[in-house]
Protein backbone atom coordinates (compact mmCIF):
# COMPACT_ATOMS: atom_id res chain seq x y z
CA UNK A 1 0.00 0.00 0.00
CA UNK A 2 1.43 3.70 -0.67
CA UNK A 3 1.76 6.25 1.76
CA UNK A 4 -1.15 8.60 1.43
CA UNK A 5 -1.29 12.73 1.92
CA UNK A 6 -4.79 13.91 2.41
CA UNK A 7 -3.51 18.20 1.80
CA UNK A 8 -5.88 21.05 2.32
CA UNK A 9 -8.65 19.47 3.53
CA UNK A 10 -10.99 20.37 6.75
CA UNK A 11 -9.47 18.24 9.46
CA UNK A 12 -13.04 16.68 11.93
CA UNK A 13 -11.12 15.15 13.92
CA UNK A 14 -13.61 13.34 16.60
CA UNK A 15 -12.01 14.84 19.26
CA UNK A 16 -14.22 17.34 19.80
CA UNK A 17 -12.76 20.35 18.74
CA UNK A 18 -13.74 22.26 16.02
CA UNK A 19 -12.24 21.52 12.45
CA UNK A 20 -9.29 22.69 11.49
CA UNK A 21 -7.33 22.93 8.12
CA UNK A 22 -4.37 20.23 7.47
CA UNK A 23 -3.11 17.50 6.37
CA UNK A 24 -3.23 13.62 7.37
CA UNK A 25 -0.25 10.98 6.63
CA UNK A 26 -1.74 7.41 5.95
CA UNK A 27 1.11 4.88 6.49
CA UNK A 28 -0.11 1.10 5.82
CA UNK A 29 -2.92 0.88 7.68
CA UNK A 30 -2.84 3.54 10.03
CA UNK A 31 -2.49 7.43 10.59
CA UNK A 32 1.02 8.00 10.59
CA UNK A 33 0.90 12.11 10.97
CA UNK A 34 -1.77 14.71 11.92
CA UNK A 35 -0.50 18.44 10.59
CA UNK A 36 -2.07 21.60 11.21
CA UNK A 37 -1.98 24.20 8.15
CA UNK A 38 -0.46 23.06 5.17
CA UNK A 39 2.80 21.92 3.87
CA UNK A 40 3.88 20.83 7.13
CA UNK A 41 4.42 17.07 6.15
CA UNK A 42 7.40 15.15 3.67
CA UNK A 43 5.67 14.36 0.39
CA UNK A 44 8.58 12.31 -0.70
CA UNK A 45 7.26 9.26 -1.83
CA UNK A 46 3.75 9.87 -1.15
CA UNK A 47 0.43 10.03 -2.90
CA UNK A 48 -1.25 13.33 -2.30
CA UNK A 49 -4.30 14.40 -2.12
CA UNK A 50 -5.59 17.48 -2.46
CA UNK A 51 -8.92 17.91 -0.93
CA UNK A 52 -9.62 21.38 -1.90
CA UNK A 53 -11.01 22.19 1.50
CA UNK A 54 -13.35 19.42 1.69
CA UNK A 55 -13.92 17.46 4.89
CA UNK A 56 -11.90 14.86 6.14
CA UNK A 57 -13.70 12.93 8.99
CA UNK A 58 -13.57 9.64 10.55
CA UNK A 59 -15.56 6.69 9.15
CA UNK A 60 -19.05 6.08 10.49
CA UNK A 61 -20.50 3.36 12.79
CA UNK A 62 -23.39 1.72 12.38
CA UNK A 63 -24.23 0.80 15.79
CA UNK A 64 -27.32 -1.65 14.97
CA UNK A 65 -27.15 -3.69 11.56
CA UNK A 66 -28.28 -6.31 10.25
CA UNK A 67 -27.10 -7.58 6.91
CA UNK A 68 -29.47 -10.28 6.29
CA UNK A 69 -32.44 -8.00 6.44
CA UNK A 70 -34.15 -7.55 2.98
CA UNK A 71 -35.99 -4.40 2.60
CA UNK A 72 -39.14 -6.56 2.65
CA UNK A 73 -42.45 -5.56 4.61
CA UNK A 74 -42.57 -8.31 6.93
CA UNK A 75 -40.47 -10.44 9.18
CA UNK A 76 -41.69 -13.34 7.74
CA UNK A 77 -40.35 -12.47 3.78
CA UNK A 78 -36.93 -12.14 5.60
CA UNK A 79 -37.40 -15.54 6.69
CA UNK A 80 -38.08 -17.36 3.78
CA UNK A 81 -35.79 -16.16 1.19
CA UNK A 82 -33.09 -19.21 0.93
CA UNK A 83 -30.06 -19.76 2.63
CA UNK A 84 -28.31 -19.33 -0.84
CA UNK A 85 -29.50 -16.13 -1.93
CA UNK A 86 -29.63 -14.70 1.49
CA UNK A 87 -25.97 -15.17 1.68
CA UNK A 88 -25.33 -13.33 -1.67
CA UNK A 89 -27.69 -10.38 -0.42
CA UNK A 90 -25.88 -10.05 2.48
CA UNK A 91 -22.60 -9.64 0.96
CA UNK A 92 -24.24 -7.01 -1.10
CA UNK A 93 -25.35 -5.20 1.61
CA UNK A 94 -22.22 -5.39 3.07
CA UNK A 95 -20.87 -3.08 0.21
CA UNK A 96 -23.49 -0.81 -0.14
CA UNK A 97 -22.65 -0.18 3.96
CA UNK A 98 -19.02 0.69 2.92
CA UNK A 99 -20.55 2.74 -0.25
CA UNK A 100 -22.01 4.96 2.37
CA UNK A 101 -19.16 5.35 4.78
CA UNK A 102 -20.06 3.19 7.21
CA UNK A 103 -16.67 1.69 7.91
CA UNK A 104 -17.89 0.19 11.07
CA UNK A 105 -20.65 -2.10 12.02
CA UNK A 106 -21.62 -3.76 14.70
CA UNK A 107 -24.32 -6.83 14.07
CA UNK A 108 -27.33 -6.76 15.96
CA UNK A 109 -28.56 -10.03 14.46
CA UNK A 110 -28.80 -12.05 11.94
CA UNK A 111 -32.00 -14.38 9.85
CA UNK A 112 -30.29 -17.54 9.67
CA UNK A 113 -27.40 -19.12 12.23
CA UNK A 114 -24.57 -18.46 10.02
CA UNK A 115 -25.14 -15.61 8.41
CA UNK A 116 -23.15 -12.57 10.21
CA UNK A 117 -20.06 -14.60 10.80
CA UNK A 118 -19.86 -16.00 7.60
CA UNK A 119 -19.81 -12.55 5.59
CA UNK A 120 -17.42 -10.94 8.59
CA UNK A 121 -15.26 -13.47 7.70
CA UNK A 122 -15.47 -13.20 4.23
CA UNK A 123 -15.19 -9.44 4.96
CA UNK A 124 -12.28 -9.84 6.65
CA UNK A 125 -10.27 -12.43 4.34
CA UNK A 126 -10.93 -10.06 1.76
CA UNK A 127 -13.18 -12.22 -0.09
CA UNK A 128 -16.19 -9.44 -0.37
CA UNK A 129 -15.79 -5.47 0.33
CA UNK A 130 -17.49 -4.42 3.36
CA UNK A 131 -16.92 -2.92 6.38
CA UNK A 132 -15.48 -3.78 9.92
CA UNK A 133 -18.25 -6.05 11.09
CA UNK A 134 -19.26 -7.64 14.69
CA UNK A 135 -21.16 -10.73 13.94
CA UNK A 136 -23.98 -11.68 16.01
CA UNK A 137 -26.38 -14.35 16.79
CA UNK A 138 -29.74 -15.21 15.37
CA UNK A 139 -32.51 -13.01 17.68
CA UNK A 140 -32.74 -15.52 20.59
CA UNK A 141 -36.37 -15.74 21.92
CA UNK A 142 -38.86 -17.73 23.87
CA UNK A 143 -41.87 -18.75 22.07
CA UNK A 144 -44.65 -16.34 21.71
CA UNK A 145 -42.09 -13.28 21.69
CA UNK A 146 -40.84 -11.18 18.97
CA UNK A 147 -38.61 -14.06 16.73
CA UNK A 148 -40.23 -17.14 16.99
CA UNK A 149 -41.97 -18.20 14.23
CA UNK A 150 -44.07 -16.28 12.25
CA UNK A 151 -44.95 -18.75 9.71
CA UNK A 152 -46.92 -21.61 10.74
CA UNK A 153 -45.59 -24.35 8.31
CA UNK A 154 -41.47 -23.99 7.96
CA UNK A 155 -39.96 -26.52 5.76
CA UNK A 156 -37.22 -26.41 7.85
CA UNK A 157 -36.74 -25.51 11.83
CA UNK A 158 -33.51 -23.74 10.92
CA UNK A 159 -35.17 -21.37 8.47
CA UNK A 160 -36.97 -19.73 11.37
CA UNK A 161 -36.29 -16.10 12.33
CA UNK A 162 -35.13 -16.67 15.93
CA UNK A 163 -33.32 -19.70 17.88
CA UNK A 164 -36.63 -20.25 20.22
CA UNK A 165 -35.28 -21.48 23.64
CA UNK A 166 -37.52 -22.21 26.62
CA UNK A 167 -35.84 -22.52 29.96
CA UNK A 168 -32.10 -22.06 30.92
CA UNK A 169 -30.84 -25.65 29.21
CA UNK A 170 -32.16 -24.42 25.86
CA UNK A 171 -30.49 -21.20 26.20
CA UNK A 172 -27.03 -22.82 27.23
CA UNK A 173 -27.37 -25.05 24.02
CA UNK A 174 -28.31 -22.13 21.16
CA UNK A 175 -25.37 -19.87 23.19
CA UNK A 176 -23.29 -22.52 22.65
CA UNK A 177 -24.28 -22.92 19.34
CA UNK A 178 -23.38 -19.74 17.86
CA UNK A 179 -20.34 -19.14 19.97
CA UNK A 180 -19.31 -22.48 17.82
CA UNK A 181 -20.19 -20.17 15.00
CA UNK A 182 -18.12 -17.45 16.25
CA UNK A 183 -20.30 -14.76 17.01
CA UNK A 184 -18.80 -11.66 18.74
CA UNK A 185 -21.88 -11.20 19.78
CA UNK A 186 -24.98 -13.11 21.50
CA UNK A 187 -28.84 -11.15 20.86
CA UNK A 188 -31.40 -11.94 23.10
CA UNK A 189 -35.06 -10.73 22.83
CA UNK A 190 -35.90 -9.79 26.47
CA UNK A 191 -38.91 -7.44 25.35
CA UNK A 192 -41.67 -7.83 23.08
CA UNK A 193 -42.11 -5.41 19.75
CA UNK A 194 -45.00 -3.37 18.40
CA UNK A 195 -44.77 -5.50 15.09
CA UNK A 196 -45.97 -8.78 17.25
CA UNK A 197 -49.54 -8.76 17.24
CA UNK A 198 -49.62 -10.28 21.39
CA UNK A 199 -46.52 -9.07 22.44
CA UNK A 200 -45.93 -5.36 22.11
CA UNK A 201 -43.12 -3.44 23.55
CA UNK A 202 -44.36 -2.82 26.75
CA UNK A 203 -44.36 -6.39 27.44
CA UNK A 204 -41.62 -8.82 28.97
CA UNK A 205 -40.85 -11.68 27.96
CA UNK A 206 -37.65 -13.85 29.29
CA UNK A 207 -37.16 -15.04 32.41
CA UNK A 208 -34.42 -13.98 34.51
CA UNK A 209 -33.07 -18.03 35.01
CA UNK A 210 -33.15 -17.81 30.87
CA UNK A 211 -30.80 -14.30 30.50
CA UNK A 212 -28.40 -15.35 33.33
CA UNK A 213 -27.60 -18.47 31.92
CA UNK A 214 -26.79 -16.86 28.15
CA UNK A 215 -24.52 -14.48 30.07
CA UNK A 216 -22.78 -16.98 31.61
CA UNK A 217 -22.15 -18.98 28.81
CA UNK A 218 -21.25 -15.44 26.66
CA UNK A 219 -18.93 -14.61 29.01
CA UNK A 220 -17.04 -17.79 29.34
CA UNK A 221 -15.93 -17.33 25.98
CA UNK A 222 -15.16 -13.61 26.38
CA UNK A 223 -18.02 -12.26 24.15
CA UNK A 224 -20.34 -9.80 24.52
CA UNK A 225 -24.35 -9.96 25.35
CA UNK A 226 -26.73 -7.25 23.41
CA UNK A 227 -30.41 -7.23 23.63
CA UNK A 228 -33.56 -6.24 22.50
CA UNK A 229 -35.42 -4.22 25.54
CA UNK A 230 -38.13 -1.69 24.83
CA UNK A 231 -39.82 -1.75 27.77
CA UNK A 232 -38.93 -0.67 31.64
CA UNK A 233 -38.93 -4.31 32.85
CA UNK A 234 -36.63 -5.26 30.16
CA UNK A 235 -34.26 -2.84 30.31
CA UNK A 236 -33.76 -3.38 34.06
CA UNK A 237 -33.07 -6.98 32.92
CA UNK A 238 -30.55 -5.93 30.96
CA UNK A 239 -28.76 -4.48 33.49
CA UNK A 240 -29.00 -6.86 36.28
CA UNK A 241 -27.55 -9.34 34.15
CA UNK A 242 -24.63 -6.96 32.97
CA UNK A 243 -25.53 -7.04 29.51
CA UNK A 244 -22.99 -5.32 27.06
CA UNK A 245 -25.36 -3.32 24.44
CA UNK A 246 -29.33 -2.30 25.01
CA UNK A 247 -30.70 -1.69 21.52
CA UNK A 248 -34.19 0.52 21.60
CA UNK A 249 -34.44 0.97 25.54
CA UNK A 250 -37.77 3.16 24.92
CA UNK A 251 -39.37 2.73 27.99
CA UNK A 252 -36.82 3.61 30.73
CA UNK A 253 -37.92 4.98 33.99
CA UNK A 254 -35.68 6.83 36.34
CA UNK A 255 -35.01 3.14 38.47
CA UNK A 256 -33.53 1.94 34.81
CA UNK A 257 -32.31 4.95 33.80
CA UNK A 258 -29.94 4.84 37.08
CA UNK A 259 -29.15 1.21 36.13
CA UNK A 260 -27.75 2.37 32.94
CA UNK A 261 -26.07 5.30 33.91
CA UNK A 262 -23.93 2.94 36.84
CA UNK A 263 -22.88 1.04 33.99
CA UNK A 264 -22.22 4.17 31.43
CA UNK A 265 -18.37 3.04 30.98
CA UNK A 266 -18.99 -0.62 29.65
CA UNK A 267 -22.86 0.02 27.89
CA UNK A 268 -23.93 1.00 24.47
CA UNK A 269 -27.73 2.11 23.92
CA UNK A 270 -28.85 2.60 20.16
CA UNK A 271 -32.44 3.10 19.96
CA UNK A 272 -32.90 2.05 16.14
CA UNK A 273 -35.37 4.84 16.40
CA UNK A 274 -36.22 5.31 12.36
CA UNK A 275 -38.77 2.03 12.84
CA UNK A 276 -40.64 4.06 15.69
CA UNK A 277 -39.76 7.28 13.23
CA UNK A 278 -41.08 5.22 10.08
CA UNK A 279 -43.88 3.46 10.51
CA UNK A 280 -45.46 6.81 12.36
CA UNK A 281 -45.03 9.49 9.56
CA UNK A 282 -44.24 7.12 5.97
CA UNK A 283 -45.82 3.92 7.06
CA UNK A 284 -47.67 4.26 3.99
CA UNK A 285 -45.23 2.73 1.90
CA UNK A 286 -46.07 -0.39 3.61
CA UNK A 287 -49.66 0.03 4.02
CA UNK A 288 -49.69 1.20 7.34
CA UNK A 289 -51.10 4.90 7.93
CA UNK A 290 -50.73 7.30 10.68
CA UNK A 291 -53.67 6.44 12.82
CA UNK A 292 -52.96 2.73 12.27
CA UNK A 293 -49.44 3.30 13.87
CA UNK A 294 -50.62 5.42 16.68
CA UNK A 295 -53.45 1.93 17.37
CA UNK A 296 -49.67 0.08 17.03
CA UNK A 297 -48.19 2.32 19.50
CA UNK A 298 -46.42 3.87 17.80
CA UNK A 299 -46.72 7.50 18.54
CA UNK A 300 -46.33 6.89 22.21
CA UNK A 301 -43.49 4.79 21.70
CA UNK A 302 -42.02 7.68 19.87
CA UNK A 303 -42.12 10.32 23.29
CA UNK A 304 -41.26 7.88 25.85
CA UNK A 305 -37.93 7.18 23.22
CA UNK A 306 -37.23 10.75 22.67
CA UNK A 307 -37.48 11.26 26.71
CA UNK A 308 -35.20 8.20 27.64
CA UNK A 309 -32.53 8.85 25.09
CA UNK A 310 -32.44 12.96 26.36
CA UNK A 311 -32.71 11.40 29.65
CA UNK A 312 -29.46 9.05 28.84
CA UNK A 313 -27.39 11.40 27.07
CA UNK A 314 -27.55 13.82 30.00
CA UNK A 315 -26.53 11.58 32.23
CA UNK A 316 -22.83 10.70 30.07
CA UNK A 317 -24.47 6.98 28.77
CA UNK A 318 -23.03 6.57 25.09
CA UNK A 319 -26.04 6.33 22.77
CA UNK A 320 -25.13 5.86 18.67
CA UNK A 321 -27.33 6.14 15.31
CA UNK A 322 -27.63 3.58 13.36
CA UNK A 323 -30.67 1.02 13.80
CA UNK A 324 -32.83 -1.60 12.16
CA UNK A 325 -32.67 -0.45 8.70
CA UNK A 326 -33.26 -3.06 5.93
CA UNK A 327 -37.02 -3.12 5.75
CA UNK A 328 -39.34 -1.51 3.28
CA UNK A 329 -40.04 1.64 5.31
CA UNK A 330 -36.27 2.10 6.19
CA UNK A 331 -34.43 0.07 3.29
CA UNK A 332 -30.17 -0.17 3.35
CA UNK A 333 -28.31 2.62 2.93
CA UNK A 334 -30.26 5.28 4.04
CA UNK A 335 -29.09 4.91 7.51
CA UNK A 336 -27.36 8.21 7.82
CA UNK A 337 -30.79 9.45 8.14
CA UNK A 338 -30.89 8.71 11.89
CA UNK A 339 -28.04 11.48 12.48
CA UNK A 340 -30.39 13.78 11.24
CA UNK A 341 -32.88 11.98 13.68
CA UNK A 342 -30.48 12.54 16.38
CA UNK A 343 -30.34 16.29 16.07
CA UNK A 344 -33.95 16.35 15.28
CA UNK A 345 -35.87 14.57 17.80
CA UNK A 346 -32.81 13.76 20.48
CA UNK A 347 -31.43 17.83 20.13
CA UNK A 348 -27.99 16.49 19.93
CA UNK A 349 -25.73 18.95 18.00
CA UNK A 350 -24.24 17.76 14.35
CA UNK A 351 -20.79 17.73 16.28
CA UNK A 352 -22.30 15.38 19.57
CA UNK A 353 -23.91 13.37 16.30
CA UNK A 354 -20.77 12.67 14.91
CA UNK A 355 -18.79 12.41 17.91
CA UNK A 356 -21.56 9.45 18.54
CA UNK A 357 -21.22 7.58 15.29
CA UNK A 358 -17.67 7.98 14.91
CA UNK A 359 -15.14 8.41 18.27
CA UNK A 360 -17.83 6.28 20.58
CA UNK A 361 -18.54 4.35 17.78
CA UNK A 362 -14.57 3.02 17.82
CA UNK A 363 -15.36 2.24 21.30
CA UNK A 364 -18.01 0.16 20.53
CA UNK A 365 -16.56 -1.80 18.17
CA UNK A 366 -14.06 -2.31 20.90
CA UNK A 367 -11.21 -0.49 19.72
CA UNK A 368 -11.19 2.36 21.86
CA UNK A 369 -8.38 4.41 21.96
CA UNK A 370 -7.93 3.27 18.03
CA UNK A 371 -10.87 3.93 15.44
CA UNK A 372 -13.27 6.40 15.26
CA UNK A 373 -10.72 9.75 15.76
CA UNK A 374 -8.59 11.14 13.18
CA UNK A 375 -5.23 10.74 15.49
CA UNK A 376 -1.58 9.67 15.04
CA UNK A 377 -1.72 6.14 15.33
CA UNK A 378 -5.37 5.20 14.97
CA UNK A 379 -6.63 3.07 12.14
CA UNK A 380 -7.13 4.94 8.75
CA UNK A 381 -10.93 4.73 8.17
CA UNK A 382 -11.44 8.30 6.53
CA UNK A 383 -14.24 9.57 4.60
CA UNK A 384 -13.50 13.12 2.56
CA UNK A 385 -16.88 15.00 2.55
CA UNK A 386 -17.95 17.87 -0.15
CA UNK A 387 -19.21 19.86 2.61
CA UNK A 388 -19.42 20.72 6.22
CA UNK A 389 -21.70 17.90 8.06
CA UNK A 390 -21.25 20.62 10.56
CA UNK A 391 -23.73 22.81 9.30
CA UNK A 392 -25.45 20.13 7.08
CA UNK A 393 -26.02 16.69 8.88
CA UNK A 394 -27.76 16.08 5.97
CA UNK A 395 -25.28 15.75 3.32
CA UNK A 396 -23.84 12.61 4.81
CA UNK A 397 -26.70 10.75 3.87
CA UNK A 398 -25.70 11.58 0.32
CA UNK A 399 -23.23 9.18 -1.18
CA UNK A 400 -21.94 11.44 -3.54
CA UNK A 401 -21.01 13.82 -1.18
CA UNK A 402 -18.34 10.99 -0.13
CA UNK A 403 -15.23 11.85 -2.39
CA UNK A 404 -13.36 8.87 -0.66
CA UNK A 405 -13.75 6.72 1.56
CA UNK A 406 -10.79 4.78 3.20
CA UNK A 407 -11.09 1.42 5.34
CA UNK A 408 -7.86 0.51 7.26
CA UNK A 409 -5.49 2.81 4.85
CA UNK A 410 -7.47 1.12 1.86
CA UNK A 411 -9.36 3.21 -0.25
CA UNK A 412 -12.80 1.36 -0.98
CA UNK A 413 -13.28 4.60 -2.89
CA UNK A 414 -10.69 6.57 -4.51
CA UNK A 415 -11.30 10.64 -5.06
CA UNK A 416 -11.46 11.13 -9.00
CA UNK A 417 -8.33 12.42 -10.84
CA UNK A 418 -9.28 16.33 -11.85
CA UNK A 419 -12.78 15.47 -11.21
CA UNK A 420 -14.61 19.49 -11.48
CA UNK A 421 -11.24 20.85 -11.08
CA UNK A 422 -11.63 20.10 -7.09
CA UNK A 423 -8.78 17.51 -7.22
CA UNK A 424 -4.86 17.93 -7.89
CA UNK A 425 -3.71 14.56 -7.40
CA UNK A 426 0.05 13.52 -7.68
CA UNK A 427 2.48 11.71 -7.50
CA UNK A 428 5.58 13.41 -5.61
ZN1 LIG B 1 -32.77 -4.75 15.22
Amino acid sequence: MPNILFTNVRILDASGQQPFTGEVLVQGNRIQRVGRGLRTLPTAGVTVIDGAGATLMPGMCEAHTHFGWTNSKTLDAIQKLPHEEHTLWAASVAKLYLDYGWTSCVGAATPKPRLDCVIRNAIESGQIPGPRYLAASQEITVTGSLGDDMLPHLPFPEMSFGTVVDGAEDMRKAVRMFLKYGVDTIKLNLSGDNLVPGADATTNWMSDEEVAIAVKEAKVRGKRVSCHARSTGSIKQSMRHGLDIVYHASFADEEALDMLEAAKDRIFVAPGISVIIRLLYEGEVVGIDNSQAKRMGYERELEAAVNSMKAMLKRGIRVLPGGDYGFAWAPHGENAKDLEYFVKYLGMTPMETILSCTRWGGQMMMKGGELGEIKEGYLADLLLVDGDPLSNISILQNRDKLLAIMKDGAFHKMPEVGAAQRFARSVA
